[in-house]
C-alpha cells in the first residue's frame, strides 16, 4: 500500500487533472490511498467567503461563493461525460451545505464558521478528481474523510483522535481496496463527534496523508509537487538553489521549524514513528526520481538556506536594571503563549531580552502594552531573518554582505542572523 498526496497546484486546470490521471495509470496494479487538496487557490477564496459572512455581509459571501461554484462546475463540465451527472449531484450537495449556512446569521465564533465553509474546498476537488479518474478508466472509490478522521473541536487547528480514526481506517477504508486500486479522499479536513467539519491547519493535507500512511502501515508516502523535489533554498529567491536527493527526517523537521516551506511540520512524526519513507516528486515530470526523506543518516549536505521576511525585533529591558531571571522571563513567555506569538529567535542578557517574531501588528501591540508593565519595550520592524544550516564562512559572508546584523545566534549546525 502507498499513500499519494496531490496538492492544489497539481489539480488547478483541466490539463493538470488529466496529467495526474496519466501518472496514476502506471500505478494501476498497486493499492494507493490518494489524498487531494483543494484546487489551486480555492482555500484562499473560501477564506474570503468566511470573512464576508462573519462580518455580516451575507450577500457578498454568497456572491464570492458563487464564483467558487462556477469554477468547479465549469471544470466538471469540461472534464466529465459519463460521470458528469453523478459528480454534479455531489457538487450540488456540497454547495447547498455552504449556502444554507450563509443564509443564517453568525452566532458562534469565527473559527467554527471558517471550518464549515473552508472544508468544502477539498470535498469539491476530490469529487471532480475521482470522477476524472473514472473517465480515464481508473476505477476508484471516493470517500468523505469526515466519516474517517475524528478530531477534537479546536476549529482551524483540530487534533486527530488517533484511536477512533485508526478504527475507521481499518474498518471502512482498507476493505475498499478489494474493489479497486485507488481510494480518493480529502486532505486537511476532519469532523468532530457532533459531525461538525474541522480543519487541521493551513497546508494540512501533507499531514492528513501522513496520518493515513501511519495507520495503513504504508510502504511509502509521496507528495507530488511542481518542483523537482526539496531544494536547499527557495529557487524563487535563490536561482542557484540545488536539488537535494536525500534527507533524513530530523533535517526536514529542522527545516520546517526554521520556516522552510517544504512540508507541513506535523507530517514527519507519523512517518518517522513507523519508518515510512517520504518521497517528494514532480508531477510535471514523473520520471524524475524526487527527494527521498527517511531515517538514514545523510552526510555532506550543502548549506540549507531559509529566509523569513517581515520580522520584528522586540527589545525588552528591565525598567529598574534588575536581572532578567526566571520570573520576568516566565511571565513574558506566558504573555507570548496567551497571544499565540512564537518567537523565531530569542536572546537574553543580564537586564534585557530580545525576540524576533513574525509581524502581526495587532498581537504585537497587545504584547508591547502588556510587557511594558515589566520592561521598557522597543520594536523594530521590516527585518529579515536568515537561517543557514550546515553553514560555511563563505556562505555567511555572501548572504550577509552589505547588511547590518542586529542579532546573531550560532550552534555548530545552524546560524541565525536577524538583519536589515
Ligand atoms: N487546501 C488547504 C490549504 O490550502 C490544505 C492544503 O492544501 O494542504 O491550506
Ligand atoms: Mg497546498
Amino acid at each position: 500500500m502507498k499513500v499519494f498526496k496531490f496538492g492544489g497546484a497539481s489539480v488547478n486546470s483541466i490539463e493538470r487533472i488529466q496529467n495526474v490521471a496519466k501518472i496514476l495509470t502506471s500505478y494501476r496494479d498497486e493499492k494507493i490511498l490518494i489524498v487531494v487538496s483543494a484546487i489551486g487557490k480555492t482555500t484562499n477564496s473560501l477564506e474570503k467567503v468566511a470573512e464576508a459572512f462573519y462580518s455580516g455581509n451575507s450577500q457578498e459571501a454568497l456572491q464570492l461563493f458563487r464564483q467558487v461554484k462556477k469554477a468547479h462546475s465549469d471544470m466538471a463540465k469540461y472534464l466529465l461525460v459519463k460521470t458528469a451527472l453523478k459528480a454534479e449531484e455531489r457538487l450540488e450537495s456540497f454547495y447547498t451545505e455552504v449556502e444554507w449556512l450563509l443564509h443564517d446569521k453568525p452566532v458562534r465564533d469565527y473559527d467554527y464558521y471558517y471550518d464549515q465553509i473552508v472544508s468544502i474546498g477539498e470535498l469539491l476537488s476530490t469529487t471532480i478528481f475521482s470522477a476524472s479518474l473514472e473517465e480515464a478508466g481508473l476505477k476508484n472509490e471516493w470517500i468523505d474523510v469526515r466519516d474517517i478522521f475524528r478530531t477534537d473541536d479546536n476549529f482551524r487547528d483540530a487534533s486527530i483522535n488517533w484511536n477512533y480514526t485508526s478504527k475507521q481506517v481499518i474498518e471502512k477504508v482498507i476493505p475498499l481496496f478489494e474493489k479497486c486500486p485507488f481510494v480518493v479522499t480529502q486532505g486537511f479536513i476532519g469532523s468532530t463527534d457532533e459531525n461538525e467539519s474541522t480543519t487541521l491547519g493551513r497546508e494540512g493535507s501533507d499531514y492528513s496523508a501522513a496520518v493515513f500512511a501511519n495507520i495503513l502501515n504504508a510502504e511509502s508516502q509521496t507528495i507530488w509537487k511542481d518542483v523537482e523535489g526539496v531544494m536547499n533554498a527557495d529557487p524563487k529567491i535563490q536561482p542557484d538553489a540545488v536539488f537535494l536527493k536525500e534527507l533524513n527526517y530530523d533535517e526536514v523537521i529542522e527545516m520546517a521549524y526554521y520556516g522552510a516551506q517544504v512540508i507541513h511540520p506535523k507530517t514527519i512524526k507519523p512517518l518517522q514513528n513507523k519508518g515510512i519513507p517520504l518521497i517528494v516528486k514532480c508531477f510535471l515530470d514523473a520520471s524524475l526520481p524526487g527527494t527521498i526523506i527517511h531515517n538514514n543518516a545523510v552526510n555532506s549536505l550543502p548549506p540549507i538556506i531559509i529566509w523569513k521576511y517581515n520580522q520584528v525585533k522586540v527589545d525588552l529591558h528591565t525598567t529598574d536594571f534588575s536581572f532578567v531571571n526566571e520570573k520576568p522571563a516566565g511571565l513574558l513567555y506566558q504573555m507570548l503563549n496567551d497571544l499565540k506569538l512564537k518567537p523565531n529567535l530569542t536572546q537574553s542578557g543580564a537586564v534585557s531580552m530580545h525576540l524576533c517574531i513574525d509581524d502581526n501588528p495587532e498581537r504585537l501591540e497587545k504584547l508591547a502594552i502588556k510587557a511594558s508593565e515589566l520592561f521598557d519595550v522597543e520594536l523594530e520592524k521590516n527585518l529579515t531573518l536568515l537561517t543557514i544550516r550546515h553553514y560555511s564562512d563563505e556562505v555567511i559572508q555572501k548572504l550577509s554582505a552589505g547588511k547590518t546584523i542586529l542579532l546573531r545566534q550560532q550552534t555548530p549546525e545552524t546560524i541565525q542572523m536577524l538583519m536589515k
